[in-house]
């Protein structure tokens, strides 16, 4: 084989911030802290400092590949972690607060975190924290002495006063680009959470991706806001791909209500918002609230919807109330996360806004670096007709290909295709979309039928705040599709009214057995519909006729 004569330079994390702060010094990192009050820096300021960073852990004894945790909201500090602790060769260990207090301390232990640097908001999380995991050296507070709370923390250090011991004199060090470089537990429903472990590469690769122009296209022009947290899958790569592109960064810490997030909108110029459905509603009410006029306030022009799919009412809704573009996306924790995205295509051009929304509730065509089949329960192909759903797998250099320290897995295929639990449609256009979790779908005398199809059905109805859709047991067909809906703030909906709304909206036989109405649904830490937990909940629901 005639080799290509080509340098061979690494991706490493540090080459990011090295080029943000040598061509886009003066582009700013904008965060609202837990102490307050508003705090602008640029990528320059986080080079230096991430570099302070890395000083100060070698000056704790940090070594390569030590995991280092954070539980901290997204902010200029845990930016300066994000390249501090990777850049130094160091694991960076996200960990969603969101989650029980056993998990955390679970994830802790799994992953031998050495050090744990935490918000003030996460003070009486940590204090119990403190006495379980003692294999921790230390807690660092992510604030300055003058807000260091009286608390019972042994041994706790202060981040700025680390910092402020530090020298910003630092080369970072080159090695494999294989390296890990940052862990991110999934919070799975059943079980104990699984640990993804990136590499250098992968995270530079998936940056790349996701800065294309048919990726999220991302540019020195874009001011982003953040609303997708730091703690779930590095903040969907955005702090790696800011850096690269030069984007403007905006993070909300720990304010993510609707009036908050349309304070940021507002006063920061936003161009591109990213976050998941359950975050856009709370502005979407706001704004209904308040009466608003968010076209002719704001600059944005996209917001990425992921995680949890977006229903076409809230892409309608951004549309016309915002003027803003709703770019679907989807992808999960093991994949970095981007695998698809909803950008559109020329013959979309002369397309009416009703025909543009029934394409954008697709969750997208397949990044370059991203293969994806349809398989069905033998793992035989299944064809790309828009209309045989199947078993989603995917493949490449940014998806895992195991979890961290599990013993005895064997999580791809033959063809090291990795099975994602997602049942999903793709269409000739290549366009995907997703029916369901495997676990989810309602299977209905041998027949599926798709839960989230029928959400987005129901909350189109303007009177309906949320919708989950469960399978409920029934004697004849094993299964059919339950319905529970939380109303808008006085409203007065009907089951019967909500039923007749559905009609001719999906298949008749899709259509829900029975509506349930509830104050609030369950949501799992990443914000997404707690379904197991709604199972738990309606496990004594006898459906009419049932
Ligand atoms: P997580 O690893 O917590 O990011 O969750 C990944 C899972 O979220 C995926 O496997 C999907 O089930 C779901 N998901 C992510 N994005 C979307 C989307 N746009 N539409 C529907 N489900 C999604």
């Amino acid at each position: 084989m005639l080799q290509g004569l080509m340098q061979d330079r690494p991706l490493l994390i540090s080459s990011l911030i090295e080029h943000a702060a040598r061509f886009h010094s003066q582009a700013e990192i904008v965060s609202r802290t837990c102490e307050g009050p508003m705090h602008r820096c640029t990528y320059a300021d986080i080079g230096r400092r991430a570099k302070r960073v890395a000083n100060a852990l070698s000056g704790l004894g940090v070594a390569t590949g030590d995991r280092i945790a954070t539980l901290a909201w997204n902010g200029y500090r845990h930016m300066e972690l994000y390249y501090g602790v990777s850049g130094m060769g160091a694991v960076l260990h996200t960990i969603n607060p969101r989650l029980f207090p056993e998990q955390v301390e679970y994830i802790v232990r799994h992953a031998e975190d050495r050090f744990v640097f935490f918000d003030l908001s996460f003070v009486p999380l940590i204090e119990k924290l403190a006495q379980a995991a003692t294999g921790v050296r230390a807690f660092v507070l992510m604030t300055d002495r003058a807000h260091l709370p009286e608390c019972d923390i042994p041994g706790l250090l202060c981040y700025e006063d680390l910092l402020a011991a530090a020298s910003d004199e630092y080369e970072w060090p080159q090695f494999d680009e294989h390296t890990a470089s940052s862990l991110c537990y999934t919070s799975g429903t059943t079980g104990n959470p699984k640990g993804v472990l990136y590499s250098h590469r992968s995270s530079v690769l998936h940056s790349w991706a996701a800065c294309a122009a048919d990726g999220l296209g991302i540019g020195a022009a874009e001011t982003l806001l953040l609303v997708v947290p730091m703690f779930h899958v590095n903040a969907w790569g955005m702090p790696y791909a800011g850096a690269m592109s030069g984007a403007r960064l905006v993070m909300p810490g720990p304010a993510l209500d609707g009036r908050s997030v349309y304070e940021l909108l507002r006063a920061e110029k936003v161009t591109l918002a990213l976050g998941v459905p359950t975050v856009w509603l709370m502005l979407l009410q706001h704004v209904e609230a308040s009466g608003l006029r968010p076209k002719e306030e704001l600059c944005l022009r996209r917001v990425v919807i992921g995680g949890s799919s977006a229903p076409r009412a809230m892409s309608e809704c951004f549309e016309t109330q915002f003027g803003a573009f709703v770019v679907h996306a989807w992808g999960m924790t093991e994949m970095s996360p981007v695998g698809t995205v909803c950008n559109l295509l020329p013959k979309h051009q002369g397309y009416t806004l009703e025909q543009r929304l029934t394409v954008q509730e697709k969750q997208g065509r397949a990044i370059y670096g991203v293969e994806m089949k349809v398989v069905d329960d033998d793992g035989r192909r299944l064809p790309h007709d828009g209309r045989t759903a199947g078993h989603l797998l995917v493949r490449g250099p940014w998806i895992t290909s195991g979890y961290y320290r599990e013993a005895g897995q064997d999580l791809l295929d033959a063809d090291g295709f990795f099975d994602t639990g997602d049942v999903a449609t793709i269409d000739a256009d290549g366009y995907m979309q997703i029916t369901d979790r495997a676990k989810d779908v309602i299977k209905s005398g041998g027949e599926w039928i798709s839960s989230i199809t029928l959400e987005n059905a129901a909350i189109a109805h303007p009177a309906v705040a949320e919708a989950a859709v469960i399978a409920a047991a029934h004697d004849k067909w094993q299964e059919r599709p339950l319905l529970i809906i939380v109303r808008k703030p006085g409203q007065t909906l009907t089951r019967d009214e909500m039923l007749q709304f559905l009609q001719g909206k999906v298949a008749n036989w899709w259509i829900p057995d029975d509506v349930a109405f509830v104050h609030e649904l369950p949501h799992t830490a990443t914000g997404k519909l707690h379904k197991l937990r709604l199972r738990e909940m309606f496990r004594d629901y006898r459906l009419p006729g049932g």
